[in-house]
């Protein structure tokens, strides 16, 4: 029996992965009670996580080869001190340990993370380590989390460690994607539909090249001028009003709370008018919906710049290209292309070559498959 108590050849480490995610359509939605259709991506953090020393978190970022130690305090592991991958597993690790009555600190914990999701693009990297990171608390514990209870969890590390008021989207699809399946999330019940993926279509992401950070103050601003809007509009949660009720009441709307209440009230209608056309094999249409989701990101939310516009005109230009938008909660990051199967190698080529002329550089574009979703590895 090894000094942690564990018989001899068990080993006292609990391992496991989680998917960051590209979200299709619905952006922008997730705080304000709408809709969204995310899909795992297949890339993924992984996290092993053991006891340590006493009364301490150490948590190792493999990636950046550096390393970072406190106790189990919030105010340490929040600090302005702290890197931020300390705060998103510290943080992921005090709130699941709190959430399953458990305390590790006699024992202390040792946690060494990795991820091939591409950091601070709006594809979730920082979604993936809370999820992974849960994921190996549930297995080092031995019980799991209710789905939605871990997906805020994550919301939580993000709010009260890192103080970024990120909403459910990333952690949900992280949780719950599937491999070949997009997850139609309601966020009023926090209900996750699996919607199958047509043969018929490929997806694409192409890096803007352009940095985004949620922490900056703009996505803040944003959701700021939804809760406006909402309040002018009577409800609380601004998808509890329709496209029907804004339009009779726009004019009492200040004008950045109007083009919030524009985008999220057409984004919810763009998410089921695609849900549905996928279903249907109207695979055109669903397309428009996508290039129609980004016209309204950036007219109306303003959270495209000038350089992913040029992007999106290029690649939605592409014969083959069914639709393209930006995905996440932009000001720079990732874009999604929706390709026809048949010809889906061809129209990748063309778009990197387009994209590459739109850059003045190689553009970075590939083929993604919807992933697995967070699980524990076995070993
Ligand atoms: P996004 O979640 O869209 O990628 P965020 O700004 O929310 O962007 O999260 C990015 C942050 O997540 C990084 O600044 C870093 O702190 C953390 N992070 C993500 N991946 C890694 C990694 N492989 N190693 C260390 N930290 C990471
Ligand atoms: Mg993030």
């Amino acid at each position: 029996v090894s000094a942690h108590g564990r018989a001899f050849g068990t080993p006292p480490t609990h391992a496991a992965t989680a998917p960051g995610r590209v979200n299709l359509i619905g952006d922008h939605t997730d705080y304000n009670g709408g809709l969204a259709l995310p899909i795992a991506l297949d890339a993924h953090a992984a996290v092993v996580l053991g006891p340590g020393a006493p009364g301490r978190l150490e948590v190792v970022a493999a990636d950046l080869d550096e390393r970072h130690e406190g106790a189990f305090e919030a105010s340490d592991i929040r600090a302005d001190s702290t890197p931020a991958w300390f705060r998103y597993a510290a943080g992921a690790v005090l709130l699941g340990a709190g959430e399953l009555g458990r305390d590790p600190e006699s024992v202390g914990l040792g946690i060494t993370l990795a991820s091939s999701v591409p950091v601070g693009s709006g594809l979730s990297s920082s979604a993936a380590i809370e999820v992974a990171t849960l994921t190996a608390i549930e297995s080092f514990f031995g019980r799991t989390f209710e789905p939605r209870t871990k997906a805020m969890l994550c919301q939580r590390t993000e709010h009260e460690f890192a103080r970024t008021p990120s909403g459910l989207l990333d952690p949900l699809a992280s949780i719950m994607g599937a491999t070949d399946t997009g997850v139609l999330i309601r966020f009023d019940s926090l209900s996750c539909t699996p919607v199958p993926i047509p043969a018929g279509v490929r997806f694409a992401i192409l890096d803007s090249g352009e940095g985004h950070s949620n922490a900056d103050g703009r996505y803040a601003r944003i959701r700021a001028a939804c809760e406006g809007a909402a309040r002018a509009l009577g409800v609380a949660m601004l998808s509890e009003s329709s496209l029907r009720e804004f339009t009779k009441r726009a004019d009492s709307l200040a004008p950045e709370q109007r083009g919030a209440a524009a985008h999220v009230l057409s984004e919810n209608e763009r998410v089921r008018g695609f849900v549905r056309a996928l279903g249907e094999g109207r695979l055109e249409q669903a397309g428009q919906l996508m290039n129609e989701s980004h016209r309204s990101m950036s007219e109306q939310l303003g959270v495209s710049t000038p350089g992913i516009d040029r992007l999106q005109a290029a690649a939605a230009g592409v014969a083959g290209v069914l639709g393209c938008r930006l995905t996440g909660g932009g000001f720079g990051g990732f874009l999604v292309a929706m390709l026809d199967a048949g010809t889906s190698e061809a129209a990748l080529k063309q778009i990197r070559q387009t994209a590459s002329d739109v850059l003045g550089h190689p553009a970075s574009v590939r083929l993604i498959r919807p992933g697995a979703g967070a699980r524990p590895i076995e070993w």
